[in-house]
This record gives structure tokens, sequence and C-alpha cells, in this order.
């Protein structure tokens, strides 16, 4: 194994510079990764802007990340071998202690580092992980593919699942970017009637293809309308977090419908309670999920073929694809790609 390796670091907020780190050696209950790819996430760029100036050493972003196991730490479970293909999303490990990982709710464990924010990442060609936090990733899907899945996917898809609504209903996809596509494709094959909803008529195209039985572009006509046109949507799942925005789509929430809500904005969101109450609306959040569940929603893409609609650009130009997925010129994931993963390709799907 080299001895150094090239990682991305915030040096300062905002400010994203490559440099040679040592090669760490796992702790007990954790691995070390061979990265192969990484996924750049909306959630990257408050991670970035907002690191903390005075962390030594900064910060490396990223929770999308696939690689293969080189080398296992002290007390890690026989499930996990040097040379595997694993991944981790924004959910760094459970503790396997606290009262919600005993009641099994591991995605909400409250000793669990968030990936790229509270522990490095996957901007880099090694990273350290626990064990906990693995997920094991199926051979039919390349490294670049599965990346975006193990956040992007696993929000989106979890998110359908807890949205109460059955296959015939409409579910709304509000906001079609890395999250929305994955969304769209997910809600469609899944059995729903799905509306996505944007601003501006460049999208349709590409939301149609991926799914979408109907696109409503909120610059041309009235969503709330439309929405009630149609009996109303049995569930909105936003992807974006601006209020105004999410809290004037909800008079096209159906009797019994669900706005969950996946962008962790910190603004307080506006509802009518007596909308609420009449109709027996409700609102819920929901986080990424358990690895566990990372593991469902990854065999869900390869059994429905869904996959994330992807740019692929080299490590060392981090900079310039971070700025590009936040000036949101990016169809639909930008993924960044290692070494490693460059020098066995092209045979990165069977790999
Ligand atoms: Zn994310
Ligand atoms: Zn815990």
């Amino acid at each position: 194994m080299k001895t150094t390796y090239r990682a991305v670091q915030v040096t300062r907020p905002g400010f994203l510079e490559l440099v040679e780190r040592k090669t760490p050696v796992p702790g007990s209950g954790e691995v070390l990764i061979e990265v192969e790819a990484c996924g750049i996430c909306g959630a990257d760029a408050a991670d970035i802007e907002r690191a903390d100036p005075a962390l030594q050493p900064p910060r490396v972003p990223g929770h999308e990340v696939v690689g293969r196991i080189a080398a296992l730490g002290a007390n890690t479970p026989s499930i996990w071998k040097v040379g595997q293909r694993v991944g981790m999303g924004r959910l760094g490990g459970y503790c396997n202690e606290c009262s919600q990982c005993r009641q099994g709710h591991f995605q909400l464990c409250q000793n669990q580092p968030i990936v790229g924010a509270s522990c490095d990442g996957g901007y880099a060609e090694m990273m350290l992980a626990r064990a906990t936090g693995l997920v094991s990733i199926p051979d039919e899907l390349s490294s670049e593919e599965a990346a975006p899945i193990l956040c992007a996917g696993i929000a989106t898809f979890n998110a359908l699942k807890k949205c109460g609504a059955q296959a015939g209903d409409v579910v709304v996809i509000l906001g079609i970017g890395g999250l929305g596509h994955m969304a769209v494709q997910y809600a469609r094959r899944m059995g729903f009637k799905v509306v996505a909803v944007g601003r501006g008529s460049d999208i349709v195209e590409d939301a149609l293809a991926l799914g979408a039985h109907l696109y409503i572009d909120t610059h041309q006509e009235n969503a709330v309308a439309r929405l009630q046109g149609m009996g109303g949507a049995q569930a909105i799942v936003t992807t974006i977090s601006h209020a105004d925005t999410v809290s004037s789509l909800m008079g096209g929430l159906a009797p019994q419908g669900r706005l969950v809500l996946l962008g962790a904005g910190k603004d307080p969101l506006p509802v009518s309670a007596g909308h609420l109450v009449v109709g027996e609306r409700s609102v819920l959040g929901s986080i990424t999920g358990s690895p566990y569940e990372n593991e469902r929603t990854l065999d869900f893409s390869v059994l429905a073929g869904v996959r994330p609609m992807i740019e692929v650009m080299p490590l060392e130009q981090a900079d310039e694809a971070y700025r590009r997925m936040k000036s949101g010129d990016v169809k639909f994931r930008m993924v960044l790609s290692m070494g490693s993963a460059r020098a066995r390709q092209p045979n990165s799907r069977h790999g």
C-alpha cells in the first residue's frame, strides 16, 4: 500500500485544495477504503462553505463514496473482507449503544459521524470508515454509478417508501436536480402517477424521459390548481428546502396526503394548521437511512434499472467539479473519479 495518498481538503471555508496525506492505519471497528468514486451532493456546499477554519487537518468533504477495502482494523465483522467493494453515505456508522440504536433506528443514532462534516469523506484516494456504516455494492453497478445512490438514491427511495402513497396515486416530486432525478425514476418504477414540478421548461424533456407522467413548470402554470384538478397529490416529496416554494405547493395535497421534506433547510416552513387538521394531512422529514436500507436501495436500482445520470471528473479537478455543481450546471450528478478507478477502466462495470 502507498504510504501517502491524495486528498482534497477545505483549507479555508469555500476553498478546496489538493494535498498529499500520510496513509492512516484503521483503528478498532474501522476499515481503510481505497476510494474509486465520490459523488458531489448539494449538501457538500454547507460542508465546504461553512467549514471550521480552525480545524486541523482541514476537513475532506464527500459522502457518496465507493471504493475497496484496503485494510481492516481490529474488531471488524467478518462480513467485510480486504478487496471487497463497499460504499459509505452521509451517515458514518452507528454506535450500537445509544437508545436509538437499541431500538433499531440506526439512521437516528445519536453518536454517528456525519461523513464530510464531522469526519473526513471521499474527495480522496483513501478514507477511514466505521464498519457499521459500510454498504455492500452489487457487481451490476459501476463505482461511479453506485456513488450517487448512496445519498441521493436512498434519500429519495426511502422518502417514497414513507410517503403513504399506493400504486396509482399521484406523487409529486418537487425539484428535479441531483435528488429529484432519482426520485422521479424510483416513483415511476414504484407504480405512482409521477408529477415532476420545477421552474422553467429546460428540464421538461429530461423529466419525462426519466419517467415523469407530467411536468408542471411553475413559471407557466399554477401547480396547485393543476394538482387539484387531478384530485390532489397523495404525496409531495420535496428535494428543495426553499420554504416559500414548498409551502406554496401544499394546497395541492389531497386529504390524508403527506408532504415529505428532504432538503434540510433551517428556515421556518409556513403551514396552515387548518389545512392539516381538516384534511388530516401531515408533514414529515426523512433522513437518508441505514446501511441495510442503502443496500436495499442499490438492489432496487439494479432490479428496476434505475441509474443516476452522471458526469465524471477526476479528483484533481474537484474544485471545478464542485463549482459546476453549485452553479446548477450539471445533469444531474457530478461524480469524482480517483486514479484507481481510471486505471481499472474499461472493466469498471464488472468490478
Ligand atoms: Zn448528500
Ligand atoms: Zn447509536
